[in-house]
């Protein structure tokens, strides 16, 4: 019998590279692979998986939704997908919300919207000034957007309009942003690129310039929405909010869900402006819903800005054992250990053959996103993990 890897190299596109394991059942925190050997899952399907592996929560919604009716199109009412937007709207404080199926589909809405808007305030405005090192997606416009240009490059032409500039620099922002400018898009705190969290007063500073220059400030919170960051969403530990913002990995627990949400002042869409054939059906906006219900009612943001105040107080103390690590960053549950060179991708490998799962956002940074409703016991158990792969990779 071939492999699952000899299947793959046949007949699947290979357009990453596989970690060889095979996983084949989930419970909370916690997976199986075929040979039965159990991982702590701090990957959680890239910060996805929110309520843990075959939460009861999206289960049971997912399998009654699943009876009563799974789609039927934006060309009818659906009571899961208003919803939805009702308690994103109320958790938000934005005033409307658009669904769809990925993060880069909604952040091409968020662009979308942007330049529809601008161009009703200065005719000229359409650039999107983003930043060096972020993420938002990998369709045509949002590998542009994003700040690695080697996911660019090689599928040129790419649209036009974008205008890069370093991460947590205001004066760079200040003069990047003209009369030609319609948003500024960032993610409140920069995930793919490597867990960089900016500055205090950069946020609030982005928001005040967005507000003078009479520009939207898009945040991207694909990947610190829903809880992540120890809030319901990032930009409200900054103390701002944006005009026009985005969701995904974590709305539906594992589910593919996403969504964009406006404000009054940007909210420029009008019937025929946008659509989708799948995006808001009753499946997938009805365990979006519980799920989103789930962490309201438990606090679940609360809980998280707690679990990781203790996940990244243990990590630091790490620091003081081995000479290899130089840094514990992040907000919540979404957390890098920083180490002083670059075996990020060697101490990944150590942990997961002692069972834990994490990835390294950069050569010298591991990233840890386990589900929301990781216990203290696990993210103890992880850092003991960690520790030992310390010892094995740098002694
Ligand atoms: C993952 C991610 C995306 C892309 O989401 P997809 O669902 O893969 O399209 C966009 N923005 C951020 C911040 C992300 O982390």
């Amino acid at each position: 019998m071939p492999s699952i890897a000899e299947r793959e190299a046949a007949v699947f596109m290979r357009t990453g590279v596989r970690v060889p394991i095979n996983l084949v059942r989930g419970e909370g925190t916690r997976v199986w692979d075929e040979d039965g050997k159990e991982y702590l899952d701090f990957l959680a399907g890239i910060a996805t998986v929110s309520l843990g592996h075959s939460s009861p929560v999206v289960v049971d919604a997912l399998t009654q939704q699943a009876r009563t009716l799974i789609h039927v199109s934006n060309i009818f009412y659906s009571v899961p997908q208003i919803d939805l937007a009702e308690l994103l709207v109320e958790q938000s404080g934005m005033s409307q919300a658009f669904f769809c199926n990925s993060g880069a589909e909604a952040n091409e809405g968020c662009i979308k919207l942007a330049r529809k808007w601008a161009r009703q305030q200065r005719d000229e405005a359409y650039e999107i000034v983003v930043a060096d090192g972020g993420f938002h997606g990998r369709t045509l416009t949002t590998i542009t957007a994003s700040g690695t240009p080697k996911y660019a490059e090689p599928f040129a032409p790419l649209p036009e309009g974008f205008v890069h500039v370093p991460y947590n620099d205001i004066e760079a922002l200040r003069e990047a942003v003209t009369s030609r400018t319609a948003a500024v898009m960032l993610e409140p705190l920069q995930g793919e690129g490597g867990v960089n969290v900016p500055d205090d007063g950069y946020l609030p500073a982005v928001r005040r310039l967005c507000d003078e220059r009479n520009v939207a400030l898009i945040l991207d919170e694909v990947q610190t929405g829903m809880g992540r960051c120890g809030r319901m969403f990032a930009f409200q530990r900054a103390g701002i909010t944006p005009d026009i913002m985005s969701l995904a990995k974590g709305l539906g627990g594992g589910v593919p869900v996403a969504a964009f949400l406006t404000n009054d002042r940007c909210a420029a869409f009008e019937p025929g402006d946008h659509g989708t054939t799948f995006g808001g059906q009753p499946l997938a906006t009805a365990v979006a819903l519980a799920v989103a219900r789930y962490m309201v009612d438990e606090d679940l943001p609360a809980q998280v800005e707690a679990k990781g105040a203790r996940f990244m107080d243990r990590l630091h103390s790490l620091e003081d054992r081995h000479a290899a690590v130089s840094g514990v960053r992040g907000q919540g549950l979404l957390v890098a250990l920083e180490l002083s060179s670059d075996i990020a991708a060697d101490v990944v490998a150590a942990c997961r053959e002692r069972g834990l799962l994490a990835n390294n956002v950069r050569p010298n940074a591991v990233r840890f996103v386990p589900p929301l409703t990781v216990s203290e016991a696990e993210l103890d158990q992880a850092v003991e993990i960690v520790e030992q792969a310390l010892a094995a990779v740098a002694g």
